[in-house]
């Protein structure tokens, strides 16, 4: 396969495994793609480290980013602020890997906007369920954390129609194949915007029935 020149982009709602697909791209097909590290505002996860998932950076500092111009792209996703750093999409090398971009709906806009050349996939889930249970995550959290994380993914999913390729991402390797054929001009296509459309109101649907669940068990207890 010929190596891909444009960088890439990776949206979808939360929940649907972007992080994991971007990791896996770059770890099978080191030669064509690379990470591109974010910084953000948000405090570190555990087993998070400094360069490697974020620049974990304070708040002073990623405004001086913003009014330096030293940011492609920002957002602020949860609270937090998050950039894609200038430098990451210039001087692409000619025969280098391209960086893979992991960033929310907010952020491809802007990347699509300032004319980077950059592909972009929306990745969706296969179906409700999964979906669902990933952004539960694990049972950790109050069902009114949950209905509100489910609220922000149903409105994520609802751009969807405004981007033109898009993978479901039913198995890692599946999907990763998937990407590796779009960005390679060979798309095995999803059938098309009312297939899509389709795919999206069962996934809507079912989480709006999750977050009146969520809620109602609220009303319950209280
Ligand atoms: P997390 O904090 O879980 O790593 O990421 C939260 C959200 O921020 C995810 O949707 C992720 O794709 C998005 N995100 C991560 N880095 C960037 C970035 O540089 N720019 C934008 N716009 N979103 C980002």
């Amino acid at each position: 396969m010929n190596a891909p020149r444009r960088p890439l982009v990776l949206v979808g709602p939360s929940g649907v495994g972007k992080t994991t697909i971007a990791d896996r791209l770059v770890r099978m097909r080191p030669e064509l793609f690379v990470l591109s590290v974010s910084a953000t505002t948000r405090r570190p996860r555990a087993g998070e480290r400094r360069g490697r998932e974020y620049e974990f950076v304070s708040r002073p500092a990623f405004r001086r980013m913003i009014a330096g111009g030293l940011l492609a792209e920002w957002a602020e996703v949860h609270g937090e602020y998050y950039g894609t750093p200038a430098g990451n999409l210039e001087d692409l090398s000619e025969d280098g890997p391209v960086p893979v971009l992991d960033i929310d709906i907010q952020g491809a806009r802007q990347i699509m906007e300032r004319g980077t050349g950059a592909f972009v996939i929306f990745i969706l889930p296969p179906g409700p369920a999964e979906w669902i249970d990933r952004l539960a995550g694990r049972g950790t959290e109050s069902p009114r954390a949950i209905a509100r994380r489910l609220a922000t993914a149903l409105e994520e999913l609802g751009a969807a129609p405004s981007f033109e390729h898009f993978v479901v991402n039913t198995d890692l390797d599946r999907t990763v194949r998937l990407v590796l054929a779009a960005v390679a001009g060979r798309q095995e296509r999803l059938g098309g915007a009312s297939e899509v459309a389709a795919l999206c109101r069962g996934l809507e649907a079912g989480a709006r029935s999750e977050i009146r669940r969520l809620e109602g068990a609220r009303k319950e207890r209280t």
